[in-house]
């Protein structure tokens, strides 16, 4: 599943080939997903210029200068750059968006993502699931103040807590396992029961681990953009995850996995205290 750091490399790579553009061209040749996509998107948004890709969460909000795009990858859907228009259609290939000589392909086997059209910026950003979401871990926004005073309201534990998204976005199953390791921070620990010191660890953590994983996307990029190759998700090295019975990097303890709330959770017993 497409996390933060993928949505955010695909952003990136968007932005760089397509933004100041104009859209020459739109085909959908398939409209249902989680909303439906529209069908007069190549009405919609002929001869519109893409002024600007933005990301809030993991979705992708897309500014021309008459409407806006919202669009999510849900579970397993790609968009990927090709430099030939009439590039050869597979049967995932959902929707095609035309840049004169450059080709955006929307593809998503699964059909849980989406990208719908909306008359303008501010009634894209004004949908609940925009003005829901938690901070964006990568600003200032998310800070340990403003995070410890969030989480004395919390009940549950700090790996909930994270998962839930209500304070932060974008801290998914790998990265919270990920962050709360480098945090030193047992992920069964009561959430409103972390000193502020510690949370300000876990903040830095999270930044840290997230913006690793941009970097390594970024990387990859040439991937991305290539009309064959598979589009990267990027392993990081990781310290915990996927790691159980390892030794730990640091102590040489065995890594444990234990299961929160359905997901698989893996940490150090050593390195990581409650
Ligand atoms: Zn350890």
């Amino acid at each position: 599943m497409p996390e933060l750091p993928e949505v955010e490399v695909t952003r990136l790579g968007l932005v760089k080939r397509v933004r100041g553009k104009k859209c020459t061209g739109a085909v959908v040749r398939e409209t249902r997903f989680r909303k439906p996509a529209p069908e007069n998107l190549n009405e919609l948004l002929s001869e519109a210029t893409l002024i600007d890709i933005r990301r809030r969460g993991k979705y992708l909000i897309w500014i021309f200068d008459k409407g806006t795009l919202l669009s999510h990858l849900g579970m397993s859907g790609t968009l990927r750059v090709y430099e030939q228009t009439d590039a050869e259609v597979s049967k995932h290939d959902h929707i095609d968006l035309l840049f004169g000589d450059l080709l955006v392909r929307y593809r998503d086997p699964r059909r849980f993502g989406f990208m719908i059209y909306k008359p303008s910026l501010a009634s894209a950003l004004s949908m609940p699931e925009l003005t829901k979401l938690g901070v964006e871990p990568l600003t200032k926004d998310f800070n340990p103040k403003t995070f410890y005073k969030e989480l004395r309201k919390s009940t549950g534990s700090i790996k909930e807590a994270l998962l839930s998204g209500k304070h932060v976005v974008g801290v998914g199953n790998i990265y919270c396992s990920e962050s709360l390791f480098l945090a030193g921070i047992r992920p069964t620990t009561k959430a409103n029961k972390i000193s502020l010191k510690r949370i300000s660890k876990l903040v830095d953590s999270i930044k840290e681990v997230l913006q690793a994983s941009i970097e390594l996307g970024g990387s990859t990029l040439k991937d991305f953009v290539s009309s064959d190759g598979s589009q990267g998700y990027y392993t990081l090295n990781n310290n915990v995850y996927g790691r159980e019975g390892l030794p730990c990097k640091k102590c040489g303890s065995p890594i444990k996995k234990i299961v929160q709330n359905g997901r698989s959770t893996f940490f150090c017993p050593n390195c990581q205290k409650r």
